[in-house]
């Protein structure tokens, strides 16, 4: 959700007081945005662009993706998923119903891939949805961009000689987020569970809290090893140790905002208690400000 180039804008977006609508985000320049590959293993790699991580499965049963990035950039997505493979994009899994990770999937439903995904992420996508937080609408996606299977719980593909175990958590990010495991790789794709290095949005008007971002992350925890690698819904590759560090951060955050609620503060009292100030150097300055962070934090305690 967002990528880093809109910050300054909605930084100052906020500055004034306003709030970001849709043309806001259709100004980012798309014939400027990249594409960047990141080989994870043999037959994994991460596609790193203007939004969502996107992980992508080659090998003797085609090409197995998860999250296919903002509609914008799919010829780019494509070229960089040609440049692995030359196969069909046989299954697509999105991690959550956002337009920067679900972007593709008209175009790649065109052309014969299945898209699946828990079944809030269909629900979300065919409403239409507004993201309070940035005052954004997001119009109902077209019929074919909607994902063909959905889920409730879990579903495994076997695909690639791995299997690959797909898990819906509790309400994190959103209320549809799901992760995705590559068993025998011994790789996570988290969705936007985890943003490596930065405060990570939370939607809350999709059902996110940071009470189940905690509990997603600890799940995701639980099946990680030292050397699994984890690709993160946004930010560079990572691993379970930088996991650890970012599941203390939300901890830390979600304590001393809690706490200052409990106390009777209003959102607008705690943020301007500036309860993350000795966090904010180290998680502060790669995507979302601190003031936003810590509203949404509040938001979604209940
Ligand atoms: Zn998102």
């Amino acid at each position: 959700m967002l990528s880093p180039r809109m910050v300054p804008a909605l930084t100052a977006a906020l500055a004034l007081g306003l709030v970001l609508s849709l043309p806001a985000f259709a100004q980012q320049d798309w014939d400027a945005a990249t594409i960047e590959t990141v080989q994870v293993t043999d037959g994994i790699a991460m596609l790193v662009g203007p939004g969502g991580n996107v992980g992508v499965s080659t090998g003797a049963d085609g090409v197995f993706l998860i999250d296919d990035e903002y509609g914008q950039v799919n010829t780019k997505v494509l070229g960089a998923i040609q440049k692995l493979s030359s196969d069909p994009i046989r299954f697509v899994i999105n991690t959550h119903w956002h337009d920067d990770h679900t972007g593709g999937n008209k175009d790649l439903a065109s052309t014969g891939s299945v898209i699946v995904a828990h079944e809030g992420v269909r629900r979300r996508m065919a409403a239409g949805q507004v993201i309070e937080a940035f005052g954004m609408n997001v119009p109902p996606a077209p019929p074919e961009a909607l994902p063909v299977i959905t889920f409730t719980d879990a579903v495994t593909f076997h695909r690639n000689g791995d299997d690959i175990h797909v898990f819906h958590v509790a309400p994190a990010h959103t209320d549809g987020d799901s992760v995705i495991r590559f068993e025998k790789a011994n790789v996570i794709h988290t969705g936007d569970l985890y943003f490596n290095g930065f405060y990570p949005f939370i939607d809350t008007s999709s059902g996110g809290s940071i009470e189940g971002m905690i509990a997603g992350v600890d799940r995701i925890l639980e099946i990680a090893d030292d050397s699994t690698k984890i690709i993160p819904g946004h930010g560079p590759l990572s691993n379970p140790q930088e996991l650890k560090a970012y599941r203390t951060m939300l901890e830390t955050v979600r304590d001393r905002v809690a706490k200052l609620k409990a106390e009777g503060k209003s959102a607008d009292e705690v943020v301007a208690a500036k309860p993350t100030a000795d966090l904010d150097e180290v998680w502060g300055k790669g995507f979302l400000p601190p003031d936003i962070f810590v509203k949404l934090v509040y938001d979604g305690m209940k």
